[in-house]
Parts: structure tokens; sequence; C-alpha cells
């Protein structure tokens, strides 16, 4: 079953694993805003999100893929706390704008 879902939807609340900017490696804490990189690769129907950065260090797609469908989403980071297991977790929130590439533009990586 294919389950589509408005990108806003996955995005906001999805929990990161990554920490740091993927640029400049700046510590992410709640409250920043930052630009959150999202793939999805054809014939795939799982998203993920592999790099965070702050704002200031991506704010657009600068070398889209070709077969991957992207997504470049511009928010802030919350904290969300699990009780059961008294863990923290960044998680990504408000998110004001989406950036779209589609699977058919860009270059295809060796
Ligand atoms: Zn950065």
């Amino acid at each position: 079953m294919l389950i589509t879902a408005p990108a806003e939807q996955f995005l906001a609340g999805y929990q990161l694993r990554e920490e740091r900017c993927s640029y400049c490696k700046t510590a992410l804490q709640e409250g920043h805003s930052v630009s959150a990189y999202a793939v999805q690769y054809a014939g795939d129907d799982v998203w993920s999100i592999p790099r965070v950065y702050c704002r200031d260090c991506q704010s657009t797609i600068t070398e889209p893929t070709l077969g991957a469908t992207e997504l470049l989403a511009t928010g802030y980071l919350g904290c969300t706390m699990d009780v059961a297991t008294q863990q923290s977790t960044l998680t990504l929130l408000g998110i004001e704008q989406i950036m779209k590439s589609p699977a058919e533009e860009g270059h295809a990586t060796l």
C-alpha cells in the first residue's frame, strides 16, 4: 500500500539522529533555526533525513541527485522527551518552507 502524506506531516516531529550541522559541525540545540535535507530514492517509499544544517549553512538544494526526490525543509528544532526512557530527542518543528527537487532532475551520483 502506498501511503502519501504532505511533506510537512512526516517532517514535523521527525526525530533527528544527527545533532550537529553537517557543514560547520556546530552543535544544534532546541530553538535553533535549521534546514533539514530529506531524500527518497526512486523505488523506495521511505524518506530519510540524512543531513541537517544551520539555516546559514544551507538554504537551497545545490546539487540535485538524479533518481531521488529531495526536499529541503526549513524550520526550527524542538525537544521531545520520552518519559518511559527519560531520553530527550531533537525533533523538527515549525516547518516554514519546503524546497523540492524531483527525481528526474539532477546528476547521477557515481
Ligand atoms: Zn552550520
